[in-house]
């Protein structure tokens, strides 16, 4: 365990343990150094401030848990922790989970059921994974289950996820809604032949689209630009930052 006293400083950056704790994930695989020290620093404060806990008989060593912490905090990168204020605890489960859920269908009738998932954000404060799907989402394959929880979660941070984080002060309202509302629409219409890099999740809602379409940015920023360009430059200047420069077009890290 990390010593975990809530203002300690973190450990000094350690090159093998980055090395243990990033293997095999082809999102951490392109930063440069003082991107991993960034990095390095932003997941120690993620561990030393949310809580992190291993149920359904996993149990996760540091080095498994330094690797969610590393891949929560790359979303924020070139943010700060700030912004996923009111995320308390992360859940890993070892595989899949199925919580069971009450819904109503399109004809009001209510229903009770279960639903496997890989991942969930909730704003009660949780994130739920599954270490399964976190280990299966090294590939650069524009599928990432942690960062599309934390896209939630950044996209709640003004209330209900809608689509629509937050924006900086010179980013413009209008131009993200614009931009995204069009890509939805044409994406809905067209799935397939408007972005066939996209997983087809992202027709659910203008929630999901941002999720799915963060996802993209992050593993194949490239594919993203040739479906979008302006829903490109704005995740980047949302996320300040730009993975296109850390992952070749082939889709393998630098
Ligand atoms: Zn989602």
């Amino acid at each position: 365990m990390w010593p975990l006293t809530r203002h300690s400083p973190p450990p000094d950056f350690d090159p093998a343990r980055w090395a243990q704790a990033s293997v095999g994930q082809g999102v951490l695989a392109g930063l440069d150094e003082s991107e991993q020290k960034r990095l390095w620093e932003l997941a120690h404060e993620f561990l030393h401030t949310r809580s992190l806990q291993a149920v359904g008989g996993l149990e996760l060593d540091d080095t498994q848990r330094l690797r969610i912490a590393l891949l929560a905090c790359l979303p924020v990168l070139g943010l700060d922790l700030g912004w996923y204020r009111g995320l308390d605890e992360v859940i890993v489960y070892p595989d899949a989970f199925a919580p069971e859920r009450n819904w109503t269908d399109e004809y009001g009738i209510a229903h009770r059921g279960r639903m496997e998932l890989a991942g969930e954000a909730w704003d009660e404060g949780l994130m739920l994974l599954s270490w399964h799907d976190v280990e299966a989402a090294g590939p650069l394959d524009g599928h990432h289950v942690v960062i599309h929880e934390c896209a939630h979660w950044l996209d709640l941070q003004n209330g209900a996820a809608n689509g629509r984080p937050p924006l900086h002060r010179d980013m413009d309202a209008q131009t993200w809604t614009r931009e995204f509302a069009a890509g939805y629409a044409a994406f809905c219409a067209h799935p397939h032949r408007r972005c066939a890099a996209l997983d087809p999740y992202a027709a659910e809602n203008p929630a999901e689209f941002f999720a799915v379409c963060s996802e993209l940015f992050f593993e194949r920023p490239q594919a993203l630009h040739a479906c979008w360009p302006g829903i490109h430059r704005l995740l980047s200047a949302f996320y300040r930052q730009s993975p296109e420069t850390r992952i070749r077009t082939t889709g393998h890290a630098r």
